[in-house]
């Protein structure tokens, strides 16, 4: 096990003789066990561990300078789309598109003269809407733009975007990488040396970084992420086509599932379908209360990748930030449900839906 180094700085050998480690804003040899296994597991040349999945989107936008264009689906994560439009239009002065990122040709209407990355998030949350890698970054070249991709619902278990091409992926550790919902932190992964360093001086400046201890907590999840990615992904697939079957739920969200408009591009480009299925309820948000408060197995809870099962509600949670006209615009509505299925007996988390779906009205 690599040791937790505490050190912040490190003794230099003789006067103009400093080391690999020299402060641990840049560089901690337990965060550099962490970046050396990220890079390995995403098919990169380096890894950058950071304090935060947000933190690390943030390090992303350090890239471009004042009055670059991003392009983005607008159904991305609620807090990169908040640093996106209500921060980093302010702040950076970066102009951003929302377009329908299934629709290829109306990313490339989007493009401009300035515009200098393509920002995707493939599943998406909470929708689980797949995007076409191989067409994304086959665009990206013609253009000479950056391709970003969130791969935090996939994980490298399933995914791998820097074998499609893409230049960065981010992931939030939060959730399944750490997945014991213990330690917060966020991922870099690039191929390309020269942006690495990049990135890696964008960060030392800018300075969140991960933490000993919690560069330690993520290695240690890492060690059984390929075991919990298969058992949660075998019990959500049960639950998919178990709520699929009820008469209390109108419409089911899950790329394992044929009827998903995505199922074969999922199946194209994933190893697996994750853990995160979503569900529209028949009813109301009395309804969704009565559901959710009869449950006892999953727990109510923002969140989602860890070993215990949790229940989400979109519209009062992840996207609670945006007016309701734009959570209708997003087919967020009030009696969608999303579900995070960790790695309990399948039969007791159906037997919980079964029990919290007959205690609505
Ligand atoms: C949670 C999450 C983030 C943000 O990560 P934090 O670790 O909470 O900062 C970004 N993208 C996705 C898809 C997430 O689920």
């Amino acid at each position: 096990m690599p040791p937790i180094y505490t050190s912040t700085t490190y003794r230099q050998a003789a006067f103009g003789e400093s080391g690999d480690y020299v402060y641990s804003r840049s560089a901690n040899p337990t965060r550099s066990a962490l970046e050396r296994c990220v890079a390995d597991l995403e098919s990169g040349v380096r890894g950058l561990a950071f304090s935060s999945g947000m933190a690390a989107t943030a390090t992303v936008l350090e890239l471009l300078d004042t009055g670059a264009h991003v392009i983005a689906p607008a159904d991305i994560y609620g807090g990169t789309l908040r640093l996106f439009k209500q921060v980093r239009t302010r702040t950076s002065a970066l102009e951003f598109s929302f377009v329908n990122f299934c629709d290829i040709a109306e990313v490339e209407k989007a493009i401009q003269p300035s515009t200098r990355l393509l920002w995707i998030e493939t599943p998406t949350n909470p929708l689980l809407r797949i995007m076409d890698l191989e067409a994304t970054v086959a665009l990206a070249r013609q253009h000479d733009l950056l391709v970003c991709v969130d791969n935090t619902f996939a994980t490298p278990c399933l995914q791998r975007p820097l074998e499609f091409g893409c230049d960065i992926v981010m992931h939030s550790t939060t959730k399944f990488i750490g997945g014991h919902s213990d330690v917060l932190g966020g991922l870099l992964i690039v191929a390309d040396d020269e942006l690495g360093k990049q990135i890696l001086s964008m960060r030392s400046v800018a300075g969140g970084v991960a933490g000993p201890f919690d560069a330690y907590l993520t290695l240690r999840g890492i060690k059984t992420l390929a075991l919990r990615m298969e058992r949660q992904e075998s019990n959500t697939m049960a639950i998919a086509r178990w709520l699929e079957e009820h008469d209390k739920v109108e419409r089911v969200y899950y790329p394992g599932l044929p009827s998903h408009p995505q199922h074969d591009l999922a199946s194209r480009q994933m190893d697996g379908f994750g853990a995160v299925v979503s569900f529209v309820l028949r009813g109301n948000l009395a309804a969704v209360g009565a559901f959710m408060n009869a449950l006892e197995v999953f727990t109510l809870a923002e969140s989602l990748g860890g070993v215990e099962s949790l229940a989400g509600h979109p519209a009062t949670m992840s996207h609670s930030n945006l007016p309701p006209a734009e959570r209708v615009a997003l087919n967020i509505p009030d009696n969608l449900i999303r579900l995070s299925a960790g790695i309990e007996d399948a039969d007791d988390l159906l037997t919980d839906l079964d029990c919290a779906l007959s205690a609505v009205g």
